[in-house]
């Protein structure tokens, strides 16, 4: 038998954006499809948590998620999505990810970090600003 991925042969999935919603449904539904989330961050960031990431960092650490830590049966391409047609969807590196559901979940794109580590950091150096775009 053909190699059917983790999806079992069902449809590609492809979530664009892995902010709150993107994420969970992501994480939601990657035993029932073929899914890709795209998202040009190699984790999720709570937002709401950022606030008291900014005064207590360690709190960070628990707050901002690596998505191949609940991604367990799906694939990540860390990228921006910059156009998308009927079938698929092509990411700034000129990927060509093919669908047959696709999700746009793409929320605001502030320009973070593309590594939790790097996020991190910014945390314990107190330069996290909450709203970027106010900067
Ligand atoms: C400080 C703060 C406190 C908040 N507190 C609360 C609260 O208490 N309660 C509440 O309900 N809401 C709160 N919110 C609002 C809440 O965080 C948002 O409503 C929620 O994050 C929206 O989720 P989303 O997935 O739609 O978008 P986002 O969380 O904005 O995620 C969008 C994702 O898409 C990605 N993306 C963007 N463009 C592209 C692209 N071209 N290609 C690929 N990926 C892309 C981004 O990198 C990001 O990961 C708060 C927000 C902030 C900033």
């Amino acid at each position: 038998m053909a190699n059917q991925g983790a999806g079992g042969g069902r449809g590609k999935v492809v979530v664009i954006g892995g902010g709150i919603a993107g994420s969970y449904i992501a994480k939601t539904l990657q035993f029932h499809g073929n899914l890709t989330l795209i998202d040009p961050k190699e984790y999720l960031e709570i937002p709401w948590a950022s606030l008291r990431g900014m005064v207590e960092p360690t709190f960070a650490e628990r707050s901002l998620i690596e998505h191949k830590d609940y991604l367990t049966g799906s694939r990540l391409i860390v990228s921006n999505a910059i156009d998308i047609s009927d079938s698929e969807v092509l990411t700034s590196e000129g990927r060509l990810v093919p669908y047959d559901y696709l999700v746009i979940a793409t929320g605001h794109g502030d320009p973070l970090p593309k590594s939790r580590a790097e996020r991190l950091k910014q945390y314990q150096a107190g330069k996290i600003n909450p709203n970027p775009k106010q900067s």
